[in-house]
């Protein structure tokens, strides 16, 4: 192995550092032990089985489930240099034909392939040829019966330890239930796997709750705050979905539907579109799932109340996998848990309505408890969180505030006590409230002492109340009583005043809740770089992630890398990268601090900052001493890259680096470029001093470069 596994993270990859987990998996991998992983979406699982399949001697196998995602997986492969390829049926046969040439030459690190692929024979002979060091089974719960998405297919991967004893396998992950992880292990036979578990928090997503009252209006407003970034709304039914979107659409939103009632072509078009930042949301059912590889979803938005805790998890879960930070944002009505219970009571088997029930507690517990968001959602799945404030949910950063409800609270639960604790909610809150219904009068409940005793506020405010109660668990519905409100213990206490009784309420003002996602990175320079990458993004048909992520055209928006040692310093820019897409990115962030001079200024203090990378600034790279040797021997800049087969623009920040570190001393300008040329340059920087280097090479009428203008800039600022 020539390459450690640091080194190839910094050169293909672009990272500085391991995320939790990755480090441990690749070793296993490269131990040619089975691994077993459970990591949250977003936590970086493709890296655990590239990083091993360019290290290793030998084929890595992937199967994943999703033919509709496997060309872009492959696509983000190769972007980072990596010799990767697909087989499935969308394939011309003329690719098909490519591929397998490839894998009898033994030229491949990577194959995805389907799980229907895998279960033919003569694909099991063709690969058994082609020197499989490992397999790696993405979405693996897809084996599991017990999981939310069970596929037959995936049933054929039990026989990968007969037919290839010799291969490891690395089973990957994000459902997070116990029971279906002990079934992946079995069911594929793992041979004393190395088994992780990274931690269900998301620390880049922030939690938000939020009183429904108009949701098309509200929903169109966080457009408006954030209209440059991409979404998806989640709604329940069909309709809802597709009236949303209308909506959206009429207001000017790029907005499309997904749900299950589209064609497969229309849904398969859609994701497409979104993808590939063509609009701006997808409104869209819980359908549109796990089809969603795109890394810089920035919101997910619920429309309404998600039937259980999981659901939520898994589709927030959607939101700023590339580690930048995203916002999660539920729009709560009581009358949404009116609906589903609605649904609930359709349920024939008592077994599922009770679990029903108990889920959607557990919502409602989430969105009406004063607890801080990321340690209900964690708490859920049996993970303590251990820092008293996580500052990123509304509860946290004091967005809601308590208000002291003991007394209402005592009103209710009198009422409760007093009618023999037969009676559910809208009963209770009538009999509070003074409402004059025929039930009242049949039970005689218009004499209770509490009758009226809370005519001053609505029903719907003690509807609110009783929420309350039962999400802080001082009253229990009885599921065998036509769920009559009962008190706790805990709720005795409150009502005979040995605790205090909190409800939460949203803050007069404060309900965009105020995270700043912005750093200190210049937002205009950041939307040039983003424009860029979707132009490079359609000229080469494919998504705007694969060619950079959102947190790498942050990272260049904030540091203003101009150099190839500061882009290559850069969190997600690998030697592929750079050498691909390095000057494209350079010649934009060049233009605009030439522009923006005061930005500069700004960040005159900004470093990089580098743990991996030892070069420093003024250390000058091989490329760069390479072209330093020729110029000295006197070639120009154009020589230079006519010899070396690089760009003149290349040749220019060398020679910027060089001049800049001290040592390009002694070259001479009249050498590396002709003497007129110097000086009509520098004509122009006088004539037009603060102008972009764009217009000024305009005004030239083309007559100089970008590299002529770098070149006598970097000698002007020398001496
Ligand atoms: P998953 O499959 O677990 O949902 P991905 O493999 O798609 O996650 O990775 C999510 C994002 O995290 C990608 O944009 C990826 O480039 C980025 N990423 C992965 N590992 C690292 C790392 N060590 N440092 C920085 N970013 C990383
Ligand atoms: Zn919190």
């Amino acid at each position: 192995m020539s390459e450690t596994m640091h080194e190839a993270l910094h050169r293909i990859f672009g990272f500085q550092q391991f995320r939790p987990n990755q480090e441990e998996i690749v070793s296993a991998i490269l131990d040619k032990r089975d691994a077993f992983a459970v990591m949250p979406t977003g936590g970086g699982k493709s890296l655990c089985y590239q990083l091993p399949a360019h290290l290793m001697e030998g084929l890595c196998v992937v199967i994943s489930p999703l033919i509709s995602l496997m060309k872009d997986q492959v696509d983000a492969a190769k972007a980072n240099g990596l010799d990767a390829e697909f087989l499935n049926s969308t394939l011309a046969p003329k690719d098909r034909a490519r591929v397998y040439q490839a894998l009898e030459n033994y030229q491949l690190d990577l194959l995805y392939v389907s799980p229907e692929r895998f279960a033919m024979p003569d694909f099991i002979a063709t690969l058994k040829q082609a020197k499989v060091s490992f397999f790696a089974i993405d979405e693996a719960h897809c084996i599991s019966e017990w999981g939310h998405d069970f596929r037959p297919d995936y049933l054929s991967l039990a026989n990968i330890v007969t037919h290839f004893p010799k291969a490891g396998i690395a089973a990957f992950t994000a459902t997070a239930t116990h029971k279906v992880s002990d079934d992946i292990i079995t069911k594929l036979g793992l041979r004393d796997p190395y088994l992780t578990r990274a931690s269900f928090d998301r620390p880049n997503l922030f939690y938000q709750v939020l009183p429904k009252d108009n949701l098309d209006i509200q929903l169109l407003e966080f457009l408006h705050e954030h209209p440059n970034e991409s979404g998806i709304i989640y709604r329940t039914t069909r309709k809802s979905v597709e009236a949303t979107a209308d909506f959206l659409k009429e207001q000017g939103v790029k907005a499309l539907a997904y749900h299950a009632g589209l064609t497969p072509v229309q849904r398969k078009k859609n994701q497409e579109q979104f993808n590939r930042d063509q609009v701006q949301v997808v409104v869209a059912t819980i359908a549109f799932g796990m089809g969603i590889d795109k890394s810089n979803v920035r919101f997910v938005l619920h429309g309404d109340l998600p039937k259980n805790m999981e659901g939520y998890y898994q589709e927030t879960g959607r939101a700023g996998r590339d580690g930048e930070p995203a916002r999660c944002q539920l729009y709560f009505s009581r009358s949404d848990i009116v609906r589903i219970r609605y649904f609930i009571e359709q349920t024939e088997d008592p077994n599922e309505r009770k679990i029903a029930e108990q889920q959607l507690f557990q919502m409602v517990q989430f969105a009406e408890a004063n607890v801080c968001r990321r340690k209900a959602v964690l708490g859920y799945f049996g993970e303590s969180y251990e820092k008293e404030n996580c500052s990123t949910c509304d509860i946290c950063v004091g967005d809601v505030e308590r208000v002291d409800a003991t007394v209402p609270a005592q009103k209710i639960m009198s009422a409760i006590q007093r009618s023999g604790q037969k009676f559910g909610a809208v009963h209770i809150a009538d009999i509070v409230a003074g409402a004059k219904t025929a039930r009242i009068r049949q039970f005689g409940h218009d004499q209770l002492k509490t009758y009226g005793a809370g005519k001053d506020q609505d029903k719907k405010y003690w509807r609110r109340i009783i929420d309350a109660l039962l999400a802080q668990e001082c009253l229990v519905q009885n599921a065998d009583q036509y769920s009559a409100l009962e008190l706790t213990p805990k709720g005795k206490q409150v009502l005979f005043g040995k605790r205090t009784f909190e409800t939460i309420r949203q803050k007069e003002g404060k309900a965009k809740a105020s995270m700043s996602t912005t750093g200190d990175y210049s937002p205009k320079l950041f939307e040039q770089l983003r424009a860029e990458r979707k132009r490079l993004a359609q000229e080469e048909g494919v998504p705007p992630f694969v060619i950079f992520s959102d947190r790498t055209l942050r990272e260049m928006a904030l540091y203003f890398p101009d150099t190839e040692e500061e882009m290559s310093n850069i969190s997600g820019v690998g030697a592929a990268k750079l050498a691909k897409y390095g000057d494209t990115f350079m010649t934009i962030i060049e233009m605009f601090k030439l522009m923006h001079p005061g930005e500069v200024e700004k960040r005159a203090l900004l470093r990089i900052p580098t743990t991996a990378k030892k070069t420093r600034k003024t250390k000058i790279s091989q490329t760069a001493r390479e072209t330093l040797k020729m110029a000295e021997q006197g070639f120009s800049v154009e020589a230079i890259a006519a010899v070396r087969d690089i760009s003149e623009g290349t040749v220019s920040q060398h020679i910027q680096a060089l001049l800049e570190s001290g040592q390009g001393a002694k070259l001479d300008i009249d050498q590396l470029m002709e003497p007129e040329t110097r000086i009509l340059c520098e004509e122009l920087f006088n004539r037009l001093s603060g102008a972009s280097m764009r217009s000024i090479i305009e005004a030239s009428g083309n007559r100089v470069t970008m590299a002529d203008l770098r070149v006598v800039r970097a000698f002007a600022q020398k001496t």
